[in-house]
């Protein structure tokens, strides 16, 4: 038998419901913002990840599904969806349009991370990008978007953390600041910060072991290397959460994964999850449309990650059911079958969600079947029903029965309301 790739899952019929009720509040969320959907194709050319975030990220060196095609084009599987966004943004010349384009998505990404409970090798992030504000206005506007949104869907125990990078001239000083301040250590480091010491000394601060994170407890912090304007910047952020309530910590040396941030820079966790906690991430790049070809353009955004939303959301299946079948409608006689067929079709026709038998069983083991479903109404049809043009109406909750003429039946079935 053939199986599915490691780290990539089928989502199967008890699990797709819960995908579109996300899907489907994502979307009316985001029209409330004043969002539009923007969809961009699953693969790309390798040097638009390469060159936007960045040789020595993780994500670049290790995780990505890269080859050559049949024409020798370098393609890779989307990693992360900004960079396609940006591409887009600039080869359709959105900034043209509108002085302030946002934009959102909801995608498929590939990344060749060691598989583990809420880490996979394919898996989906929605998420949203506004273009052409470098006010702080559009920053509060986007953590309020992924803040508001993990409330509306009713996951509680969130934490935002939030920091400033700064400017590039600002981290330049503090890339120095911090090199010395490492260098003492640079022994006692893995091969991977030692390499990262030479290449990206800041992405040292994302470690996630244990004595390197005792190392870097006392590294400089980055806030006393920020220029007036980004500490100006980052202080109207902070005014701003705080004016529309969403309460959030400071971590001055979180620097998140990818190269293209500047200034703002924010996570959202949940301690709903296990060790990947990491609901949502973002922050402004301000530097990646002119970095990607286009007219400089300010810009912020944030992805967030669908499976790790939907394993938040695993306790609270009460306000998230899946909607059951309404109506089965059986037929007890072979001269039946048909007019259930029709029958079920005009039902349909009028908003019910219908099921029919396929396998022609007695009634017993589908009524059995309706209650399993919870089905709300089962519809007879045997010789008596077919003589009188009527039907028998059983509701699956109260056992109760009624005959009902075929031509009052949509009339009952809507009073009842169910
Ligand atoms: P990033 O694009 O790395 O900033 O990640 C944004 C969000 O996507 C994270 O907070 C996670 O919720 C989710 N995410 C990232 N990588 C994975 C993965 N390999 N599997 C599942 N979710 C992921």
């Amino acid at each position: 038998m053939i199986r599915s790739v490691k780290g990539t899952h089928d989502i199967l019929p008890d699990q797709t419901w819960r995908w579109r009720k996300i899907e489907s509040a994502l979307h009316n969320f985001m029209q409330k913002y004043g969002y539009q959907e923007i969809r961009t194709p699953a693969f790309e050319k390798t040097e638009l990840f390469t060159r936007s975030i960045g040789e020595t990220t993780d994500i670049v060196s290790k995780e990505m599904y890269s080859w050559t095609d049949q024409g020798g084009e370098n393609l890779t599987l989307k990693p992360e969806l900004t960079a396609p966004v940006v591409r887009a943004f600039i080869q359709h010349n959105l900034g043209s349009q509108s002085a302030v384009n946002r934009l959102y998505y909801m995608d498929a990404l590939f990344r060749r991370e060691r598989p583990q409970k809420g880490r996979t090798r394919q898996f989906h992030q929605f998420g949203a990008e506004v273009f052409g504000s470098a006010h702080p206005e559009a920053d509060a506007e986007i953590i309020a978007i992924s803040y508001n949104f993990f409330k509306t869907l009713g996951i509680d125990n969130l934490t935002l953390t939030l920091n400033s990078i700064g400017s590039e001239e600002c981290r330049q000083n503090y890339r120095n600041e911090l090199r010395s301040y490492l260098k003492p250590f640079l022994s006692d480091l893995t091969e991977t910060s030692q390499n990262r010491f030479k290449n990206n000394p800041l992405r040292i601060l994302d470690t996630k072991i244990k004595y390197e994170k005792e190392i870097i407890k006392n590294a400089p912090d980055i806030d006393s290397f920020l220029t007036a304007d980004d500490k100006s910047h980052f202080k109207e952020v902070k005014s701003l959460l705080n004016a529309l309530s969403i309460p959030f910590t400071i971590d001055t040396q979180m620097v998140r994964g990818l190269d293209y941030y500047t200034r703002t820079t924010y996570e959202i966790t949940s301690n709903a999850l296990g060790a990947q906690d990491a609901l949502c991430g973002g922050g402004r790049y301000d530097k990646l449309v002119e970095t990607l070809g286009g007219k400089p353009t300010p810009a912020v955004g944030f992805a967030a990650g669908i499976e790790r939303l939907l394993l938040a959301l695993e306790s609270k299946t009460s306000n998230f059911n899946d909607e059951p079948i309404q109506i089965y409608i059986v037929g007890m006689v072979e001269d039946a079958r048909s007019v259930c067929q029709v029958l079920a079709q005009e039902l349909r026709d009028q908003g019910f969600s219908v099921a029919t038998d396929l396998l022609q069983r007695s009634l017993k083991s589908l009524l059995r079947e309706a209650n399993r479903n919870n089905v709300k109404i089962a519809i007879i049809i045997g010789d008596d029903e077919l003589a009188n043009n009527t039907v028998q109406v059983k509701n699956m909750e109260t056992g109760e029965q009624t005959t009902i003429i075929i031509n009052k039946l949509i009339e009952y079935l809507t009073d009842l309301d169910f």
